[in-house]
């Protein structure tokens, strides 16, 4: 397939910001792509070349981008970095001189898909000596033979700012649209203008006409056919869910319907998303949504780790499905000796403690174990982690997700032969009790834990899902992860920091919606914990304009923030801002901005809190 047949596709999908028509034109490209480019195209259209559960991304600096441009267009970088200053967007300014050089010497060989595809995935694999230049060369490769639009999503796509759109949701419905057409036609309806069969959006994604209006449109949804839609599009998210891989996903529905997405498995060694809770706020609520009796677990305060083990071969994931297998040599040894099995996945959650006195430490103290390359041993030795192992996904070949909960557990204790500090079973109690569960709250406070976990004892695992399968009982009134879109640069002797930062929560479709801004709970001193200076060196590399002292930021930079009080405001785009909001600690490393708390989220806090003050 050439290159710009997709980049036809990109500038479809960025001329528009309906998710339906997005939705629409990226099924019928899908439709049209043979078997064998089909996986390059689904990755490319995520701005990636590998599945999304493998961490090697393209991650190309824009320095290098920049050198790139310069040897491919014979333009010298400061002349590029003043044309990036002013268009804000290095993708249009290598289109334009591309194109100003391309008049001069025209390049006969046309992209294809594969080419780009193969130079993009050589960049994330040279490493060492030499290889800034080599990456550099494999992108003004592509680059001199780029055509039109073509230099500004290659641009785009190595700095990972491709930004069509495409997230799961869409992707996971693209793929239903192109491959199912007798269930999806079903839910689509008739235009009376171009009689073409398209989604039921306001206006035509075909011919743009206003769909209910004159000439009339024939609705032919029933009620059956919505559900056979719905069940279509849960069979595609189970596969994702279970594989992390939608080009795979596209693929198996292409080419074998959806008796492929029936027999897509869990693949022991890749991760897996895990099952989100949900939070309530009393017992009582707790049994109504999980009935009665419940499992009540301690919610232990570390990080999530999906363990794998096949054989001598053990992976160890965290909840954003990094590899963090070298960081945490104790838990390697602890599962060969304290599991009894050869082939599992577990569900566990690591809390750090202090050796000497056994008693567990806050996650910030353990964060620091999950990026470390260097002196592992040392740290594992100085800090090490007690695995606490709640579920279940996959034993002795069988995939065990579909199983209830209790059954899971009976697996679990008949497999984990664990000991304290070490690895072990969460601690646990079954009642329908409420007094004996606020009694076994109080004890899991007591242990140094956050609360308990509650737990509906016949539901299935549900990867990736927030399904109110259990449940978080904390009693406090949350904190919210936030992700940083803009900073100020301080004054005084804050001037060498972006010392307040703009957050936003997630709406719709990924969206971003202003909060508030916050500048307080942060440190000066970065021996005194988590810093100033420590978060403008996260966001420096982020800045994408800038305008007196305000700057405009790639939002990845993840901050937890506690607050007095949620309030309405008109000042920031979510409606809302907060009273009072520091710092709590940096959450970048175990969340993305999908997992941000989301417009919805802050509602419920805001009518929670009203209600607590009536
Ligand atoms: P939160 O991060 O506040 O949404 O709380 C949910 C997280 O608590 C899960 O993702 C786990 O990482 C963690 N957790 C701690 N203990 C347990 C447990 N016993 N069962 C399930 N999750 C647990």
């Amino acid at each position: 397939m050439k290159y710009s047949e997709l980049v036809e596709l990109y500038e479809t999908l960025d001329s528009t910001t309906k998710r339906l028509a997005k939705t629409y034109h990226l099924s019928q490209f899908l439709k049209e792509t043979s078997a064998d480019d089909l996986e390059q195209v689904v990755l490319l259209v995520q701005g990636r070349v590998f599945p999304s559960y493998d961490e090697r991304e393209i991650g190309v600096a824009n320095q290098l981008a920049i050198k790139a441009i310069c040897l491919a267009s014979g333009v010298s970088s400061q002349s590029i970095e003043k044309e990036w200053a002013k268009a804000g967007d290095l993708g249009k300014v290598a289109e334009s001189l591309i194109k100003g050089k391309r008049q001069a010497t025209l390049a006969a060989t046309e992209l294809s898909v594969k080419k780009v595809f193969d130079n993009l995935r050589k960049l994330t694999e040279l490493t060492g000596q030499g290889s800034v230049d080599r990456k550099m060369q494999l992108i003004a490769e592509l680059l001199s033979f780029a055509k039109g639009a073509e230099a500004r999503y290659i641009i785009r796509t190595i700095l990972g700012q491709l930004r069509v759109g495409t997230g799961a949701g869409i992707l996971r419905d693209a793929i239903a649209w192109a491959y199912f057409p007798k269930a999806v036609g079903a839910v689509f309806v008739k235009c009376g203008g171009c009689h073409k069969t398209v989604p039921p959006a306001d206006i035509c994604v075909e011919c743009g006409m206003e769909l209910g209006k004159e000439p009339k449109t024939t609705a032919v949804e029933t009620e059956e056919a919505r559900k056979d839609y719905n069940e279509l599009l849960a069979e595609i998210q189970t596969a994702y869910d279970l594989t992390n891989d939608f080009a795979l996903v596209a693929k198996k529905a292409k080419t074998e319907g959806v008796e492929g997405l029936e027999k897509v498995e869990i693949r022991i060694g890749n991760p897996i998303k895990i099952m989100l809770a949900l939070k309530v706020d009393s017992v009582a609520e707790a049994l109504e949504t999980v009935g009665r009796p419940a499992q009540c677990e301690y919610k232990y305060d570390g990080f999530r780790l999906e363990c794998h083990r096949n054989g001598e071969k053990i992976w160890l994931y965290t909840r954003r499905l990094e590899n963090v297998t070298e960081q945490f040599p104790e838990v390697v040894e602890c599962l060969k000796k304290y599991v009894k099995a050869d082939k599992y996945i577990l569900d566990t959650e690591a809390v750090g403690h202090d050796p000497k006195t056994g008693k567990y430490v806050p996650f910030q103290d353990i964060s620091q174990r999950i990026k470390r390359k260097y002196e592992i041993e040392r740290l594992a030795q100085e800090l090490p982690v007690e695995v606490n192992v709640f579920d279940i996904l996959s034993c002795d070949g069988k995939n065990l997700t579909a199983e209830p909960f209790n059954k899971r557990r009976e697996i679990i204790e008949r497999i984990v032969k664990g000991a304290d500090m070490k690895l072990k079973v969460s601690t646990s109690i079954v009642s329908s009790n409420e007094a004996e569960i606020e009694r076994f709250f109080s004890k899991a406070k007591a242990d140094g834990t956050e609360g308990l976990m509650i737990k509906k004892l016949d539901a299935p695992y549900q990867p990736g899902a927030r399904v109110g399968y259990m449940l978080k009982y904390k009693k406090v009134m949350e904190n919210l992860d936030l992700v940083i879109v803009a900073a100020e640069w301080g004054e005084g002797k804050r001037v060498k920091w972006l010392s307040s930062y703009y957050l936003a929560c997630r709406h719709d479709g990924g969206r971003l919606l202003e909060i508030g801004k916050v500048s307080t709970g942060l440190k000066e001193k970065r021996e005194e914990g988590f810093s100033f200076d420590e978060v403008t060196e996260m966001l420096k590399p982020l800045i994408l304009e800038q305008e007196g002292r305000y700057v405009k930021l790639k939002p990845k930079i993840i901050l937890e923030v506690a607050y007095e009080e949620i309030q309405k405001s008109p000042t920031y785009g979510s409606g809302y801002a907060l009273r009072f909001p520091r710092v709590i600690r940096d959450r970048s490393d175990e969340k993305g901005i999908d997992g941000i708390n989301t417009l919805e989220d802050i509602e419920r806090l805001y009518k929670m809190q009203k209600k607590q003050k009536a």
